[in-house]
């Protein structure tokens, strides 16, 4: 792949810096430089914003409302986006569920969905995981009965990330015992207003409201709602995953980051800190280093997304490297912030979320709730674990 960028990219790169810099919503990328976490109408704000410039859904295809852009201009959309210091969109709507619409959804379910997920007026959350079925998830159990054109659909989900924002969930439900447990699995959209489906909070070490329980309780859910055949829904449950991997990498984000703790260091440096400075910008480096492989790795994935196929199994390798770069940047922030680092975790929801707390670097607080919940990072979207026992397979190990 070649990687060097023509004068027209660079030209895209301008305007699209631009636009972050001059027209979209600043007081969100404030309320993130300051600390805030964001509500769901920050959420709504900012999607609607890049919906109203058409750069909402840089993947889909254009005839589904994307913007037509080469996976070069998508890769430095992203860039400019994270370098900005925007919010990622919330991906299970725009980068999950959407691609298996329009690949497998009819013309009604495409024309029903679409459109609200391209102007940001429904979030999904993706119902996978259950008790017993994380990473072995064709184990699961919520069982949808056919009952004349509806599915009724009793079971639980659990993890379920922003599930409290839904709109909508997309489900792996059971609707037949078969042989291999792959099959009988059925890819279904539930509305979550429906009766009977119930959303129990979950709250995660870093003192947030991100996951949920989503329980189903005779829920009745038209046989429309259904994605593909009854049955096959391993196949797109499959082809989701996929681009969930991918999506991971934020190349740009971690860059911003290791610039950030560049800046922190100097001042810890300047201010005559006690800790062995070399040893942290040793593994400072080491993190840079592994982040360019990270950048390199993620170009090369492009090539198939180019060519209009799904990314391959080297999402595997680029949700671990992502994922643990991730990790070891969060560390070196914790490392950073020391005795401040101590688990405190106040609302940050308002802008004076640091009043009270200004003995302690305005840093500290955020990076040491980012530390502990970057540690579902090797979790969530297939373990590390998983992924190295599918990289294993596909060298025929
Ligand atoms: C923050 C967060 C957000 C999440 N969001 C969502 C969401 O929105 N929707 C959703 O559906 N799910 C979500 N999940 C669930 C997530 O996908 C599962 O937690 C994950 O798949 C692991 O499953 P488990 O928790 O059941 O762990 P288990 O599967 O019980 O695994 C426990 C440990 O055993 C290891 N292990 C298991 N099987 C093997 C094996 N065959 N070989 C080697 N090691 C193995 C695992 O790697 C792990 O270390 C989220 C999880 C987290 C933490």
């Amino acid at each position: 792949m070649d990687m060097r960028q023509s004068a027209e990219d660079e030209a895209f790169r301008q305007t699209v810096r631009t636009y972050f810099r001059e027209t979209y919503p600043a007081g969100i990328i404030a309320k993130l430089a300051n600390g805030q976490t964001l509500k769901k109408q920050d959420m709504v704000a900012s999607e609607q914003a890049l919906s109203a410039r058409g750069w909402l859904a840089p993947g889909w295809p254009a005839e589904y409302g994307g913007p037509g852009w080469t996976i070069t201009q998508r890769f430095i959309f992203d860039e400019e986006l994270e370098r900005a210091g925007a919010p990622n969109v919330s991906p299970m709507g725009l980068l999950y569920v959407a691609p298996v619409i329009y690949t497998f959804g009819t013309p009604e379910q495409k024309s029903r969905w679409l459109g609200d997920i391209l102007s940001a007026r429904t979030f999904w959350a993706q119902g996978y995981s259950e008790p017993e079925a994380g990473s072995d998830l064709a184990s699961l159990r919520t069982r949808a009965v056919l009952d004349g054109d509806h599915y009724v659909v009793d079971g639980e989900k659990i993890w379920t990330s922003d599930a409290h924002y839904a709109d909508w969930i997309f489900c792996l439900v059971r609707t037949e015992d078969a042989a291999r447990k792959q099959d009988g699995i059925t890819f279904l959209c539930i509305d979550m207003t429906t009766p009977g489906v119930q959303v129990v909070p979950i709250i995660t070490i870093d003192g947030g409201h991100h996951l949920n329980r989503v329980v189903f309780d005779n829920v009745r859910v038209p046989v429309d709602n259904r994605i593909g055949d009854e049955g096959k829904g391993w196949t797109y449950a499959r082809r989701l995953l996929s681009y969930e991997r991918t999506s991971y990498a934020h190349v740009a984000a971690k860059r911003r980051q290791i610039e950030d703790l560049k800046g922190l260091l100097a001042e810890a440096s300047s201010a005559g800190a006690a800790f062995d400075q070399d040893d942290f910008r040793r593994r400072l480096a080491a993190v840079e280093v592994q982040l360019d492989a990270l950048e390199m790795t993620v170009l090369r994935a492009l090539a198939p997304l180019a060519a209009g196929q799904a990314p391959g199994d080297e999402a595997s390798i680029i949700k671990i490297a992502a994922t643990e770069t991730a990790q070891a940047i969060t560390e070196l922030f914790v490392e950073l912030a020391g005795v401040h680092a101590l688990p405190k975790f106040p609302d940050r929801s308002g802008a004076d979320w640091r009043a009270g707390l200004e003995a302690i670097p305005a840093f500290a607080a955020p990076a040491t709730a980012a530390y502990f919940l970057a540690r579902a990072q090797t979790i969530y979207g297939g373990a590390t674990e998983i992924q190295k026992n599918i990289i294993a397979r596909q060298l025929g190990l």
